[in-house]
């Protein structure tokens, strides 16, 4: 977390007053402090609400504070920037969503992105170079392999990765097999994966990256938590050092805009900045502003889309036209991916696949018949959205590879929204009839 006194400019004259985070020995939740914390309205005019600053470069009250803040900026001294400099390195709404980010994890830092995927390649910028190797779960989202394999690839980056679902046995021979073909430079995962739904053991990982690095240089940890956090699932607290967010979905949750966020330790988010800095990959200061109203009503949206995913699932799973639901909260009791959810999950999420009897035919009729549910890929998002992953968002993914990740013609693949539940089973019931 940055010192708030950057939020001034001029920190020894104007220090902002701190937000409270306990009352007492009370600790206050974070959808409590996503009202305030981090901003003081009394060096804002009184502003309630914090302004949006447009603007591409802050006054520096003396030389001497200049060269102090380029200091912190380059990294010449420990701490980062004690003032505003320039819009590309940060600004008071993206630091203010930033420290709010951290409440979620109850981490030390976050930083903010111009999207997702610009997160992304810039924590994979920062740790990898040639001749490296990552070692990921599978699958990951389409454009993330993409740049792995495709991109990094380009630039002698060599990659392997483990199912989801995997053992520890099978996550130890993964990085063993990582080890005999170079550094392992990071361990990349995504859970739930997308569209399987298969969890990943963050603890079998986190214990499997300690007993094969006993020294202090090992690689991080980050992992893709946009599914479900970060309400859900806090990997943070199963050993992962860093979380990767497309802030897109949940976190901005209307559909209105994109970005992206890491949260996690000053030590593996302090080289990210600085790489940052350098490629300007941060969010702009609307889109900050904007994610500053929606983390506002994050808990709220989260619990109501599971609330109403828990109902419209039980709905279709006993349909007569469907074949299955892949639903987190459908687990089969006993089984290891039970294990891990309740290891590591508080909620199933939103987002889920159906798989109706029958191919393409019936998903696209299903899909052309409903009302409410809007056709588009995307997820998190207050109104309901469905579509076909097999036709759209992996259309190019190799028919065997399709076949191995479930991803057959039949599949729809659904995010709930915050409607009214029974609304929305309507909608289904409506268009099953039409399948
Ligand atoms: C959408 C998404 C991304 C990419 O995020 P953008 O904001 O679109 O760049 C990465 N990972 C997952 C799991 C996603 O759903």
């Amino acid at each position: 977390m940055t010192d708030e006194s950057e939020m001034s400019g001029a920190p020894s004259k104007r220090a902002p007053k701190p937000s409270p985070t306990t009352i007492g020995n009370h600790k206050l939740a974070p959808e409590t402090l996503m009202m305030g914390y981090g901003f003081d309205p009394s060096l804002s005019e009184g502003s309630l609400k914090p302004p949006i600053f447009l603007t591409s470069t802050f006054v520096f009250q003396t030389a001497a504070d200049g060269k102090r803040f380029f200091e912190g900026i380059t990294g010449k001294r420990p701490g980062g920037a004690e003032g505003l400099v320039y819009s590309r390195f940060n600004g008071p709404n993206q630091e203010i969503l930033e420290d709010r980010l951290t409440l979620w994890e109850d981490a030390e830092e976050a930083l903010a992105f111009s999207s997702g995927m610009s997160a992304i390649a810039t924590l994979l910028m920062t740790y990898v170079q040639p001749g490296d190797v990552v070692v990921h779960s599978g699958p990951l989202y389409a454009a993330t392999e993409t740049l792995i394999a495709k991109i990094l690839g380009k630039f002698g980056v060599k990659w392997l990765d483990f199912p989801s679902g995997a053992t520890r046995n099978e996550i130890d021979a993964a990085i063993a097999r990582g080890k005999e073909q170079g550094r392992v430079a990071l361990i990349y995962l995504e859970s739930p994966a997308n569209p399987t739904n298969q969890l990943v053991d963050v603890e079998a990982v986190a214990a499997a990256r300690d007993a094969a690095f006993p020294g202090d240089q090992r690689p991080p940890i980050a992992i893709d938590n946009t599914f479900l956090g970060p309400l859900w699932a806090k990997p943070l607290d199963q050993g992962a050092d860093i979380t990767v967010y497309s802030l897109t979905k949940y976190a901005g949750g209307h559909s209105d805009l994109v970005a992206g966020g890491l949260v996690g330790s000053k030590k593996y988010l302090d080289p990210i900045r600085m790489m940052r800095n350098t490629i300007g990959t941060i969010c702009d200061p609307n889109t900050a502003w904007m994610l500053l109203r929606s983390l506002e009503t994050l808990e709220l949206r989260m619990s109501r889309a599971g609330e109403n995913a828990a109902k419209v699932c039980e709905f279709l799973r006993g349909h007569e036209k469907v074949e299955q639901v892949g639903y987190l909260g459908f687990l089969e009791e006993g089984s290891r991916q039970a294990d891990i959810y309740r290891r590591h999950c508080t909620g199933a999420g939103s987002t889920f696949s159906l798989y109706l009897k029958g191919g393409e035919r019936e998903a696209f009729a299903f899909l052309d018949s409903l009302k409410i549910a809007h056709l588009a890929v995307s997820l998190g998002g207050t109104e309901t959205l469905a579509s076909a992953p097999a036709a759209m968002t992996h259309l190019s993914v190799p028919d065997e590879r399709k076949q191995a990740l479930g991803i057959t013609d039949n599949l729809v693949r659904i995010s709930i929204g915050v409607e009214n539940p029974d609304d929305l089973i309507a909608d289904f019931e409506n268009a099953l009839r039409a399948v």
